[in-house]
């Protein structure tokens, strides 16, 4: 078996520990006979799947019990358009922060739902840089504030929620959820998909503040209804069972890794050491503000794009994958999350060092 340092910004790596735990349960999960993915949603065992990795989760993230924990479908996508339905009426505005194209696109989907005030739009600063709070147009009246913590594709994250007084903070946390230690009480919901740092795709995490779990829409279908799902602890229909199993076996390992303050340092050293070898290098540069570079995506430009493909296939030849940027701003992006090892960083920064030596 070879295994690959793997950077890719999602479906991205999942332990290697993981893995083979779920390899090894595959066939007969502790002594059901079958494995997580053949059993009932609604059995015994699965029950207790899917308690442990709530419990887990709870612990890891520190959610006090005035939050909801859900496990649904649909990606953060569809969260776009589930959090305007759930947490504003038809006539309530609604404040969005525009750091990059995720923020965007949550935005324009709200936009076709509820009045949507965009509180600033980064365009401006090349969504490298994010407008001071202080010149934020918000409105004291919105139901809520919506921001991205981590742009995935600019590779912009906003270490610090925003103060916005009464108005519940809404955040997309898909990539950042539990690289770090974080004060959940300080969010009114925080959603993620989970195919960053959770688990495989299908599943979405939302933690939502319970007071805020009233539908504001009386049409709203049960399957679209925050309220209604966390009525049903998740299981309002079939949940994605395999990947919440995964994500349960991700929680667990993380607790055996020291939790989120442990990540957390490690989550800054790899970051750290790689902003610091592009700084230092007149040939790799990162276009980000300082105070809001991602500790999860580090997007990098070369010197000379032309030697973009070169950089890629040889890198690739030293088993380090997907370092190709978005393809909407081209160049570099090496993602960092959780299950990415410092080892990991480590050899790419001696590949960059190498491949500037030969070509810088
Ligand atoms: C990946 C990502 C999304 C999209 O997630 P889907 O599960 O594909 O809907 C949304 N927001 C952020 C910040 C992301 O990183």
């Amino acid at each position: 078996m070879s295994r690959v340092f793997n950077f890719s910004a999602g479906p991205a790596a999942i332990p290697l520990e993981v893995l083979e735990e779920a390899q090894a349960s595959l066939p007969d999960w502790s002594g059901a006979g079958m494995s997580v993915m053949e059993m009932s949603h609604r059995s015994k065992a699965f029950t207790a799947v899917a308690e442990a990795a709530e419990s887990d989760l709870r612990e890891l993230m520190n959610i006090p019990d005035s939050y909801a924990v859900l496990f649904l479908q649909g990606g953060a996508t569809q969260q776009f358009a589930l959090v305007p339905m759930n947490l504003a009426s038809a006539d309530q505005s609604v404040d969005y922060l525009i750091t990059g194209s995720w923020s965007k696109k949550a935005q324009k989907t709200a936009a076709a739902m509820r009045g949507v005030n965009v509180v600033a739009d980064a365009a401006n600063l090349s969504y490298a840089d994010v407008p001071a709070q202080g010149s934020w147009d918000c409105d004291p009246q919105a139901a809520y504030f919506h921001y991205a913590a981590n742009e995935t594709i600019g590779g912009v994250e906003i270490h610090e929620p925003p103060n916005m007084g009464a108005v519940p903070l809404v955040t997309d946390m898909s990539s950042t959820i539990l690289s770090r230690p974080i004060d959940v009480s300080r969010f009114g919901l925080i959603y993620a998909g989970a195919q960053k740092n959770v688990g495989p795709a299908g599943l979405t995490v939302l933690i939502v503040r319970r007071d805020l779990l009233q539908d504001p829409a009386p049409q709203l279908p049960p399957i679209l209804s925050y309220a209604a799902h966390a009525e049903a602890g998740s299981m309002l229909n079939t949940p994605p069972t395999f990947a919440w199993y995964m994500a349960g076996l991700v929680f667990a390992w993380l607790k055996r890794q020291g939790g989120l303050e442990a990540i957390g340092e490690m989550n800054s050293r790899k970051s750290q050491k790689l902003y610091s070898a592009v700084d230092e290098s007149d040939f790799y540069s990162n276009p980000v503000a300082r105070p809001y570079r991602s500790w999860m995506n580090v997007p990098f430009t070369l010197a000379r794009p032309e030697l973009d493909g070169e950089f890629l296939a040889q890198a690739e030849q030293q088993g380090l994958t997907n370092l190709r940027g978005h393809r909407s701003v081209g160049g570099m992006r090496a993602s960092i999350y959780n299950a990415v090892p410092e080892e990991a960083v480590d050899a790419l920064l001696a590949f960059m060092a190498e491949f500037e030596r030969r070509h810088g």
